[in-house]
Parts: structure tokens; sequence; C-alpha cells
């Protein structure tokens, strides 16, 4: 049977990685790997309330609901949208099984198999393992801190004429990073020019260290444009709790109409009582304030973490320090395979992702990924020893 299936599935390759870092969950190891938000901070007095205001409302809110999701709940976000200048309606919304669907919805209805799509480079692992089930080829364009580089960019567009653009232009993961907002006018201008789609994947925008700091979303920039290239897309997985599974996606009526129509043959819909407890929880709940916390805390987390690595005397190691979002990306000496100190740390106890992953083609092999959310400050010196420990051995083998 297993030569059966298709295409696709014959050529999506194991990682290795991926196998090593589920053995690694257990309590005894320190794990810098995931993308998880601190579960201490969950809402969760908030949640059960907004749930028990669902149930109060009786057997009809656990009836099926709308492709497109529950009308309040996008109403909701679309007024939360404004603060940050993106105006859309909530006919230009869908609702998704978390910003995943969404890009997943995407590739579905606008790439056809042999389609290009340009990315960041390195980029979000799993947007990656979404496209790849569409035959779709990906072509890496040149990035650093500030972004793509508008000359790679250029001569990219023109010699593959690709149908879609994927970035994460604020605290991207893996890496942090925040494109400059020349950088981000000069995509979209690209882009319009050339009638290439955009998705804007934000799903740390709000976790800022700064809270006054403003990166324009491409999505806003766009607008003011008066044009309609980018579709964007954002969740609450860090924001309330991932565990509900709620993002959206809005952008052009009549791509969303394809993707509520994409998504109604997948899965009718999302889980209308979660959306029904979220629209609560955001009507009783100040996640404004909430959000403030938790970014207080990660900052607290990151500076401590960085504090940690400086005191590890790692010689050549290089990182930005990040301005918001969950993850600090390291490049390590030259002459290290991140793959192979990942061996050493999960014997020292501790994990985290090579920076191999998040690639398109050849992997730079000497960068790796420190989520630093999820670790309380208690247990963060221990990590960053057994990381420090990690990497010396692996310095000196
Ligand atoms: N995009 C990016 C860049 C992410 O980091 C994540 C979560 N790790 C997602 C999308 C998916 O998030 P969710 O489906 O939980 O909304």
């Amino acid at each position: 049977m297993d030569d059966q299936f298709t295409k696709q599935v014959m050529t999506h390759k194991t990682s290795a990685v991926g196998e090593l870092l589920k053995l690694a969950q257990t309590d005894e190891v320190i794990s810098f790997a995931g993308g998880l938000p601190a579960e201490e901070f969950f809402p969760v007095e908030a949640l059960k309330q907004a749930f028990e205001r669902v149930f109060r409302m009786g057997n009809k809110a656990l009836q099926y609901g709308l492709t497109e999701g529950y009308t309040p709940l996008r109403e909701q976000i679309s007024q939360r949208l404004m603060h940050r200048n993106i105006r859309v309606s909530s006919d230009e919304m869908l609702l998704t099984t978390g910003s995943q669907q969404a890009v997943d919805l995407v590739a579905k209805v606008y790439l056809e198999p042999g389609a290009v799509i340009l990315t960041e480079n390195p980029t979000y692992l799993v947007a990656l393992q979404a496209f790849r089930y569409y035959s779709v080829q990906i072509i890496p364009v040149l990035s650093d801190e500030k972004g793509m580089d508008p000359e790679d960019l250029a001569a990219k567009i023109e010699k593959y004429h690709p149908k879609l653009v994927y970035v994460i232009p604020t605290f991207a993961n893996p890496t942090g990073w925040i494109w400059d907002t020349s950088r981000r006018v000069n995509l979209i201008e690209e882009c319009d020019r050339n009638h290439v789609l955009i998705l804007e994947d934000d799903p740390y925008g709000e976790i800022k260290f700064a809270p006054n700091d403003y990166y324009p979303s491409m999505m806003s920039l766009a607008q003011q444009a008066g044009s309609d290239c980018v579709l964007y897309t954002s969740t609450f997985s860090k924001t309330v709790v991932p565990a509900l599974r709620i993002g959206w996606i809005c952008g052009n009526r009549t791509l969303i109409k394809a993707m509520i129509h994409a998504k109604q043959g997948a899965d009718l819909h999302s889980s209308s009582l979660d959306q029904q407890a979220l629209f609560q929880l955001l009507d009783h709940y100040d996640l404004n304030a909430h959000i403030l916390t938790i970014s207080a805390e990660y900052q607290r987390r990151m500076q401590l973490m960085i504090t940690l690595l400086h005191q590890q005397r790692l010689g050549q190691v290089n990182w930005t320090e990040p301005k918001g979002g969950m993850f600090l990306w390291l490049e390590l000496a030259e002459e290290l395979d991140t793959e192979m100190v990942l061996k050493h740390a999960l014997q020292e106890g501790v994990a985290f992702v090579p920076g191999h992953e998040f690639y398109v083609g050849s992997p730079q092999k000497n960068t790796l990924r420190l989520n630093f959310s999820h670790t309380s400050v208690e247990e963060m010196p221990a990590g960053v020893e057994r990381l420090g420990r990690a990497i010396h051995q692996s310095l000196s083998s």
C-alpha cells in the first residue's frame, strides 16, 4: 500500500531532527525548541467564564455554524484590526483552524502544481511543509534582518514569474527579525506591478517589547497605496491560547470566497463552540492588557537568556536582540553544525531547533533557533548552562 500514496507523500521526508525532538519531550529536558507560549499566563479563568456564557445561551450554541466563521467574532476581529490600520469588513474575512489552515487554504485555491512561490530564507518550517503538498516550486530570496533583498527580489520576480510571496515581516519565525518599512513598501510595489499575491503571516506582531513601537503591516501599507495584493493572516494562538485553534485570513473578497468554498469541502467550519467562547472572552476580558503582561514577561525571559548566553563565553556567536515575538536566532562559529550540537545538547538535557530545518535549499548549518517564551526564569539558567556545555563540547570535538 505504501507505494499507492500521492507523489507529494512519497517525496515527503521525515525529519531526523523532528524525531530527535519528539524523544526529548520529557521532564528531564529543558526545551527551547517549540514555539510555545507560557502556560502559566494562559487566561484560564476568563476562558472558563467565556465557555460558561456560551453554554448559558442554550442548545442552539452547539449547532453547526457558518463556514466563514461566527459573524460577531469576525466583526470583533475587524474592529481590532483597525488599531493596526487594517480596514476589512467581516465578509472579507474567514476564520480558520489556526493561521496554519489559512496558509494551506491559500495554497489550495491559488497554487497549481509547478507554480512558483518566493519565501524569505530561512522561513517558517510548517508553512513550507504545507506548500510542498501542492507540488509548487519554492524559491528563496536573499534575506537579512531588514527583510528581503530588493535586488534579489526583483531579479527573482523577473526570472520566475511567481504567483505568491510568503512573508513573516514582524518578529519572524525563526529569526525574530523585523522588516524595514522601506523593504515592505518595495515588496508591495514590486508585487502590485507584477500581479503577484503577498501572503503576510503575522502571528507575533502584537507581542512587542516596547508597546509603542509601530511596525506597519504589509496589509495596511498596501491598502494605503490602493492595492489589494496582500492577504493577511493571524491567530489567537500566541495572544490567547493555541488550543482554541482560531486564526483568520482577510483580504480580497474573491479570494476569501474561494477559500470559504475550499474550507467547506475540508471541514465545514472550525469549532463554532470555541469561536463563540472567544467572542465572549474578547467581549468581557481586557485582551490588550493581557498582551502587555505576556509581552513584558517574554522580554524579561529574552533578556535573561541573552545575559546567560554572554556568561557562557561561547566565543564566536552572533544574534540580533529581538524586539518582540518568541525567538532568538543564533549564528555560531562557522565550523559548527548545529545538528551535531543538538546531539550533545540532548545528552546534556536541553533542546533547540537547528537552523537547517528552516532553509529552502542549502542551509546555513551553524544556525539555531531558541524559544524564550516557554521557559520560566527559574529554569532558564540551567537550560542555557546545558546549551553552553553542548556548544563547548562541539567546539572541542
Ligand atoms: N505562522 C507562523 C510563522 C507560526 O510561527 C505559526 C505557529 N508556530 C503559525 C503560522 C501557525 O499558528 P496557528 O496555526 O497556531 O495559528
